[in-house]
């Protein structure tokens, strides 16, 4: 029997782009195909794209100048390239890389295996995107493909895909198309099958995962179909998952600020698995800039969304995302974005330099690209704000004990255990044994710093909801 052929997926981009991999290194699994390695030990090589980052496509292409070479060493070696940017530059790629045996887009990923197989049979590259207007059926969310979970105890779960909202910077609407949502049941039915295969952790994942539901029960209306939930149905979903057995922490992500309703932060307060964490992207704290972006929100607007949330959810952490120097952002306005992350009290922001991305409403402001100088600068001072921020709530945790979920030996130091609280702090602890990943364990809290909390093992945790705790002494 010859030796099965071997696969490597590179993924760059989003948690989105991160799940499609697991599918399609799934789907590869299925056909027959083994893990490699690394590339010099593949047959297979797929690059799943993101055009979100800057020079995503130099990137891309100084890639697939180097596995041409790759290619010529062994005979039968095949390159997909899939994501966003195939879907966005569709013939480009095979034009600028003839060597590319496959280019298929986001809604194509269920059909890898059998593209590759193609493309094998004729003996010439393949190019297969499905335009997300034309996406009718299910076939592109995970419940009926096989996933390669990269964790075994956590797991995303696709409640939605693509996005109604036209963000100026975001060229995620014209890659991933209208929202669509996932059948309410279909994504319980996935968490319980993944709850009976050891995973406790899942995060729901979408554009906009808080206007979930939205386009089923516009659909319903249209059909005549009355009895259509009036409820808003992403809090349905939060309860219905986060009652399942076994399951015993629920994230999602990104929600929007607009959408943010009373009734999804009453779902994350009375259901106990969901986590006291909300990723709540500010984007500016200007509200001539938040119109200009199209956000839909005004400052005042989120910050009382905010307390609300905060009043709703004991000990809830809150993250964001802040762009920094989008076109004709000025001093005052960023002030006013400096005034309300001060105001907000983040646990910590992922915060970005504005760049342009081709195809957006924003790369076309050129005359009002700001100064990277200018940029930098007002960078480091919202760094300095937030940081500040992040330090004091982390402060604040100093001398509690949390219940952590284990990820293993620390990156930089083996000898020492990380994980992540419920509120998705990192910690590193010192455990007198070894602990399995995707255990749970009580760690009380030593030091603080703006990224990271350091800590000291206390005991096991069986389970949060009926917890058995099993004392330093008893190991
Ligand atoms: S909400 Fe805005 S930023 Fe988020 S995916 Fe949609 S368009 Fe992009």
């Amino acid at each position: 029997m010859s030796d099965p052929r071997r696969y490597v997926v590179r993924t760059y981009g989003c948690q989105m782009n991160e799940h499609d991999s697991e599918r399609i290194a799934g789907l590869l699994e299925s056909d027959g195909l083994v893990a490699a390695g690394s590339e010099a030990d593949a047959d297979v090589v797929v690059l799943n794209t993101c055009c979100i980052r800057e020079n995503a496509d130099n990137k891309l292409y100084g890639n697939l100048g180097h596995l041409k070479t790759w290619k010529s060493q062994r005979d039968g070696r095949q390159i997909v390239v899939s994501g966003c940017l195939a879907q966005k530059d569709r013939d480009e790629v095979a034009r600028r890389a003839g060597h590319v045996d496959v280019v298929m887009g986001t809604h194509n990923v269920h059909r890898a295996a059998e593209l590759l197989a193609e493309a094998a049979g004729a003996g010439a590259p393949i190019t297969e995107i499905l335009d997300a207007a034309v996406v009718e059926d299910q076939a592109m969310f995970p419940s009926a493909l096989p996933v390669r979970r990269e964790t075994s105890y956590a797991s995303w779960v696709t409640i939605q895909i693509g996005c109604d909202n036209r963000c100026a910077f975001c060229i995620v609407p014209a890659v991933r198309g209208e929202e669509i949502s996932r059948p309410f049941d279909d994504v319980v039915d996935e968490v319980r099958r993944l709850a009976a295969d050891g995973v406790s952790e899942v995060t729901l994942l979408g554009q906009n995962v808080n206007s979930y539901g939205r386009d089923l029960q516009i659909a319903a209306r249209r059909a005549g179909d009355t009895s259509a939930r009036p409820r808003p149905l992403f809090a349905d979903l939060l309860s219905a998952v986060g009652d399942v057995e076994g399951i015993r922490r629920v994230r999602f992500t990104s929600p929007h600020p607009k959408d943010m309703r009373p009734e999804t932060f009453s779902a994350m307060a009375e259901t106990e698995a969901v986590c006291e964490h909300l990723h709540y992207p500010l984007q500016s704290g200007s509200d001539r800039v938040l119109a200009l972006m199209h956000r839909g929100y005004t400052a005042e607007r989120y910050l009382e969304r905010l307390a609300q949330a905060r009043s709703t959810i004991p000990d809830l952490a809150v993250s964001t995302d802040i762009i920094v120097g989008f076109p004709g952002e000025t001093d005052d306005d960023f002030e006013r974005t400096l005034e309300v992350s001060a105001a907000a009290e983040y646990d910590y922001a992922y915060t970005f330099v504005f760049s342009p991305r081709d195809g957006t409403e924003a790369a076309a402001m050129e005359a009002d690209f700001v100064d990277p100088r200018v940029v930098a600068d007002r960078f480091e001072r919202l760094r300095t704000v937030v940081e500040r921020s992040a330090l004091l709530r982390h402060q604040a945790r100093v001398g509690r004990v949390e219940e952590v979920l284990v990820e293993g030996p620390s990156k930089k130091d083996p000898s020492i255990t990380s994980g992540r609280t419920r509120q998705n702090k990192l910690v590193h602890f010192d455990a007198p044994v070894p602990l399995r990943a995707g255990s749970y364990a009580m760690v009380e809290v030593t030091r603080a710093a703006p990224h990271h909390l350091l800590g000291e093992f206390v005991e096991r945790s069986v389970d949060a909801r009926h917890t058995v705790r099993i004392p330093v002494a008893a190991l």
